[in-house]
This record gives structure tokens, sequence and C-alpha cells, in this order.
């Protein structure tokens, strides 16, 4: 080989060598590249399966509260609350379609108070939980229901005007501006095959891609669950018929038994005896022993029941520690008999601890003493007082009342609480109220609420010393004008008028001294006025049927709108109605009232005062009304 045939050949070699280079790296490149993106592709698959995990945790935890006893309101509140938080949604709501009387509308039942809320809230001037808000058989909610399928819009205008068309063009306005909502999404929910509402999710993205609408969806379904899961046990709760502590009937059973009893005995021409039996001085053994010991109690008066009943007899719990019987064919000599054998029985319990535990029973028959049934429980209630008042442990007979003796019975109950055997009341006021109530004429009342109305009236005035007639004759239009316009019907006017009268009857039992202090009240001093409104239920009324219904407005006459009053545990709309427009009108007139520490305001004054706790102290379309209502009688 010559010379340059040698070059020639060497750089043919080196080309073939550059090439294999070239292919090699071209390779490399491309498994390089390659190696890249699989980097890539694993890292959004572990973002993908991390927020997976995350969606699966979540829904376990609400899974978790399904399966516990955490109250349905509770677990749809977890729900949207976790699809804000973690899964990063604007704002979420469950909505609920509803029917009345005047048709079909939606209710919020559940959202998250938030930033959104807020803004919405104090743009409309009050909380759009409590808005009826207008349900569009065209519109896209209905849509989606008919559908059964979710449903996404940009238009949130449409959707405002959809659920409150009646909205100025001016709030819509407003509402819209500086809002970061991107998409909407609407969720159909649906309960055992009946619709129910639907779960409204509001995005800051666009409208949402497959995998996120797939669990939006799961979520829908595990809000149907709770919302079944929780009707069905309500459903089986209804159904009981024992009560759990004894396992003696419940009063639901015992009322449904008494209505067929009362039917069978007028058929048959039989006489019944109801036998009503109450713990002596169980709050002493509560509170000497602790609740079990309370408890061991009433287990032992059930045990005693159950041992003492024929086969037709119906024992029950009516709650607490009341106890009825029910004796088929007996008459109030029999019954007599039945009760002191089950008096005795009870008293000669020994039991752990407690030692003796004795009951007060009375004890009324049918059609001996009533053939109504109403006043037969009633009576054979008062008996059961009267066996209290003298004394307890023993048995007392129903005094049978004749037609239009109510007013005795009514104005005999209160004279008798009230003459100091159980109440601490000082011996001149009880006196000078028992005189009033016993020379008072009730001129015209006959039926049961007239009466008791008029007995509060008498009360109201003389246990009052800071109020005169006048005042609380103003009181009581107030209140049941402010009762009409939030359309209270007329039982309810009626029960609020007596429970305006009645709602600080419970400072008969505080010290004179308290009540008329100047000056802040100390702690002691606050704890102690803050139980009177249930001391005042419970002790005072509780042994007048007719007003049984009064006591839980007047228990709650101190609740506040947020939640901060007292006795507590109740807020916003939980609150009864009758006992918000007790506190917004207790609160006026008190604050135009002079106190020992401060100056009367004048009524405008006043209104300004109340008007800054909006939404704090009272509800706020409350406040409106209210306001409305002073300021047109002002002019
Ligand atoms: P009296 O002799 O006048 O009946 O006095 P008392 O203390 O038994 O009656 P009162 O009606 O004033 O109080 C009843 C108490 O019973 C108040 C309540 O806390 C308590 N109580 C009600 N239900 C239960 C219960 O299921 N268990 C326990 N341990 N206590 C209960
Ligand atoms: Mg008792």
């Amino acid at each position: 080989m010559g010379f340059f045939e040698k070059i020639r050949d060497l750089r043919n070699q080196i080309t073939e060598v550059e090439n294999t280079i070239y292919t090699n790296k071209q390779d490399f490149l491309e498994i390089y590249e390659r190696n890249l993106h699989l980097e890539k592709e694993i890292s959004a698959r572990t973002k993908e399966l991390d927020i997976a995990n995350q969606r699966m945790l979540t829904l376990q935890h609400i899974w978790d509260m399904m399966n516990s006893s955490t109250p349905l309101s509770n677990v749809l509140d977890a729900i949207v609350k976790t699809l804000q938080g973690e899964l990063g949604y604007l704002h979420s709501a469950i909505l609920q379609m509803k029917q009345d009387d005047d048709g079909t509308y939606v209710k919020i039942v559940t959202q998250p108070q938030d930033a959104l809320t807020e803004k919405v809230d104090s743009i409309l001037k009050d909380s759009i939980g409590l808005f009826r808000l207008a349900y569009d058989a065209n519109g896209i909610l209905a849509q989606s229901l008919s559908d059964k399928n979710i449903k996404q819009t940009v238009d949130l205008r449409a959707l405002l005007r959809e659920v409150a068309p009646n909205l100025t063009e001016d709030l819509i306005r407003k509402l819209l501006a500086n809002t970061q909502i991107h998409s909407i999404i609407i969720m159909p929910l649906r309960t055992m095959d009946v619709d129910f509402g639907w779960l409204v999710v509001f995005s800051s993205r666009d409208v949402a891609e497959e995998a996120e609408v797939d669990f939006l969806k799961l979520f829908a379904k595990q809000i149907e669950l709770a919302i079944t899961i929780a009707d069905l046990f309500q459903a089986v709760k209804n159904q009981a018929v024992t009560d759990s502590l004894t396992t003696l009937y419940n009063r639901r059973y015992f009322e449904e038994f008494l209505t067929k009893e009362v039917i069978r005995a007028q058929r048959m021409n039989q006489p019944f005896t109801l036998i009503a039996l109450d713990l002596d001085y169980l709050k002493q053994i509560n509170d000497k022993y602790g609740h079990a010991y309370g408890d061991l109690a009433i287990k032992a008066v059930a045990g005693v029941l159950k041992k003492n009943a024929r086969s037709i007899d119906i024992a029950a719990r009516m709650g607490g520690e009341e106890f009825n019987v029910l004796l088929p064919g007996i008459d109030s000599k029999g019954g007599l008999i039945a009760a002191e054998r089950i008096r005795s029985a009870i008293a000669d319990c020994k039991l752990e601890q407690i030692g003796q535990i004795t009951a007060s029973i009375g004890v009324a028959t049918f059609c001996e003493h009533s053939s109504k049934i109403d006043e037969l429980l009633e009576i054979a209630d008062q008996a059961m007082y009267a066996a209290k008042r003298n004394g307890r442990n023993q048995v007392q007979i129903a005094q049978p009342i004749t037609e239009g003796s109510w007013q005795e019975v009514a104005m005999n109950a209160f004279i008798e609480i009230l003459s100091g055997k159980k109440l601490p009341i000082p011996k001149e006021l009880s006196k000078s109220l028992c005189e009033k109530l016993s020379t008072s004429k009730i001129g015209g009342a006959s039926t049961p609420n007239e009466i008791v109305y008029s007995i509060a009236d008498i009360l109201a005035t003389t246990y009052n010393p800071l109020h005169g007639e006048e005042i609380t004759k103003s009181k009581v239009q107030l209140s049941t004008r402010l009762a009409k316009l939030f359309d209270l019907p007329p039982e309810e006017v009626d029960k609020l008028r007596i429970a305006t009268l009645l709602y600080d009857i419970g400072n008969l039992m505080l010290p004179q001294k308290l009540l008329q202090k100047a000056g802040p009240l100390t702690e002691n001093e606050k704890t102690e006025i803050k139980k009177h409104p249930v001391i005042a239920a419970r002790e005072i009324l509780k042994p007048i049927s007719e007003i049984q219904d009064i006591i839980p407005i007047i228990e709650h006459h101190h609740e506040n709108w947020d939640g901060s009053g007292y006795p507590g545990n109740v807020s916003g709309e939980q609150i009864p109605i009758a006992s918000q427009i007790i506190l917004i009108t207790d609160a006026y007139f008190a604050l135009i009232e002079p106190r020992a520490y401060r100056q009367a305001l004048t009524p405008q004054e006043a209104l300004n005062v109340i008007k800054e706790d909006s939404n704090k102290k009272w509800n706020p379309s409350l406040v409106n009304e209210f306001v409305t209502l002073v300021e047109t009688d002002l002019k």
C-alpha cells in the first residue's frame, strides 16, 4: 500500500470512528432525554399519588365520623371544611331543597364561616344562612337534579339571579366585585332515591378536569351517605318504645298507649288509674354522691315499678325522674293500694352509699276524677305535687276538677308554691303575693291560657318592684307586635305574652340586695344572677302544666345570637324566637330606665346601643324590625 493509500485508509477509519462516536452520542442524548422525561413523569405521578392518598385519608376521616355518634351537622361541616381546606376551594356549601305552604325553596344547611360568607353577610346586612333562597324549576340547580348529574358554570351572576331574584342590581354588583371565583360546580344530592339538594363548590380555577370531578362525586356520595345514615338513625330512634337507662316504656309509648286505653275504657265502661311518681330529693343525691348514683336511684325506682306491675300495667319513665304507671281496669281504691305498695317498696330500698330513697305519688282515676285525658294527667301531677308539699314519701289522691274550675287550680298551684314551702322568698313578699292572688277576681278569663296570663300579670306587677304596671304593659305590647312581625302563630304569641310577664320570676329567689346593688357585680354574684332563668323555669313553673311550654322560652331568654349568652350551648336560630324577642325588649326597657349606677338613656340612644350589638347579641333581622317598630312609635 502506497503512502497516500494508507492516509486515505486511516482517514476512512477516523471517519468511521467519528461516525460511531456521533451515533453513540445521539443515542446517549436520546437516553438522557428519555430519563429526564421519566423523572418528570415519576415526580408528577408521585404528586398525584400524594393527593390521592390525602383524599383517601380525608374520606377515611369522614367515614370514621359517620361511624361514630357525631351529629349530622358536624359531619357535614367537616366535609365542606375539608373541601375548602385541603382541596383549596374558595367556598363550599350544602343546600337543601325544602317545601312549605309557600312552595319550594332552597336553604343553606351547611357552610363554613369564611371570608366569603363574611363579605356576603356584611353586604346583605344579614346572615345568608337565614335566607329563604328561590328554587327555579328551570334553573341550573333543578337541572342538575333532574339530570342526576354534575353541572359546571362560570356564570356566578346567573346563579345569584336564580337563587335570589329580588336582589337589586347594586347589591349584585357589590357581591360580584373583587371575587376570585372562576367556576362553580354543582352536584345533585339524593338520599334513598329522593332529591335532597346540592353540594355547591366555588373554585378559583377554571372548569374542573375529569379527575377532580370524579373526586367531588365521591364527596357528594359521602354526604348522601351521611344524611341517609342520620335519617335512618332518627327513624330507629323514633321507633324506640323503651327508655335506655331503665328499659321502662318511654313517654311516646306511654302516651300512645294511654290514648288507646281511653277508647277501650269508654267502650268497656271500665275505669283505669294513673299513678304519677317523682323521686324525692334527687338533686341532693346527684350533688352529694354524683350523677351515677342519681342514675342508680332512678334505676331502683324502675326496678320497683317493674316488680309491682301486673302484665297489663304500663310503667313508663316520662323523662328525668318522673314516672307514670297506667293500671287498666283499676279504680281509685285499687289504685291507692297499688300506689301505697309502690311507695313502701321504694322506701324499703337500701341503696349502696345513698341509703334510703323515697318518692311522692299522685293517683287519678278515669272517669272518677276526670274523663278528659289531659285533665287526668294534670290532676295526677297536681296530686303528686301535693304529696311533695305535704312532706314527700306519701301518696295523694287527685281532687276532681269541675268544669271551669281551671282558674282555681292554676291559682292554687301558684299560691301553694309561693306560700314559702318551696321557695326561699321573703315572707312579706310571699304573703302579699298570695293575698293578692286569693282576693283578685279574674274577670272574663276562661281558657287556661287567659287564666294563666291574668295570674302572671298580677304576679309580675307585684314581684317586680322595679317596674310599674305601665312598663310591664308596654313590654308585653311591644313583644307581641314583634312576634306578629315574625309571623309567630297565635298560640306561640300567647305563650310569649305570658313568658314576657314571667321571665324574671326567678329573681324572687335572689337576695333583694343583689338585685338592687349599685356598681359592678363580683364574679360570684354574676354566677348567681345567671342561674335565675333556669331557677325560674324549673322550680317555680314546673308544677303548673299549663305553663310547661313557656319554660324553654324563659330558660333561653339570656342567650345571645353569637352563642355568648347563658345558660349557653345555643346560638342563632336555635334560640327560640320568643326568647330572642324577650331579650331585646327587656334590654330596651332596661336602657331607658335609670339604674343606680347610670342615668336613663333616651329611646334613640337606647336603640343605638342595641344596634351596636347586632349580629352579636341579637339576630340582625330582629334588630331591624325592632328599631323600625320603636322609631315609628317615636314619630
Ligand atoms: P323533689 O323532692 O322536689 O322532687 O326534689 P328533686 O331534687 O328530686 O327534684 P327537682 O325536680 O328539683 O330536681 C330533679 C333533679 O333530677 C334535677 C335533675 O338534674 C335530676 N335528674 C333528672 N334526670 C336525671 C337523670 O337521668 N339522672 C340523674 N342522675 N339525675 C337526673
Ligand atoms: Mg324529684
